[in-house]
């Protein structure tokens, strides 16, 4: 899918901070990272604003989320209407597999 179709998808709303933005404050996001096979599907693509992106950096989900209660909160309500559910799941496994500070 083209990123402006996903970002239409995703009515402009970065699905970590929730706030909506002008299309090109908006980047795209792959749930699953490229290079552990995650394509450019819709089923794979979120919409982010930058801010968010760049907090991300290079960290997978699985260790930006648990770090970030709000943005743990809106990923997992707002992709998951578009979000292929293997997808989800997958990222939802790797998050309790992390070693948790006591
Ligand atoms: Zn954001």
């Amino acid at each position: 899918m083209r990123r402006e179709q996903i970002f239409a998808r995703d009515d402009y709303q970065c699905v970590y901070c929730g706030e909506r933005f002008e299309p090109d404050a908006l980047t795209l996001d792959h749930v699953q990272p490229k290079m552990r096979g995650g394509d450019r599907s819709g089923g794979n693509l979120v919409t982010a604003c930058g801010g968010c992106n760049a907090r991300k950096g290079s960290r997978r989900l699985s260790q930006f989320l648990p770090d970030d209660p709000v943005a743990r909160e809106h990923f997992f309500a707002l992709a998951a209407k578009h979000v292929w559910p293997r997808i989800l799941r997958t990222v939802a496994e790797e998050m309790e597999k992390l070693p948790r500070p006591d």
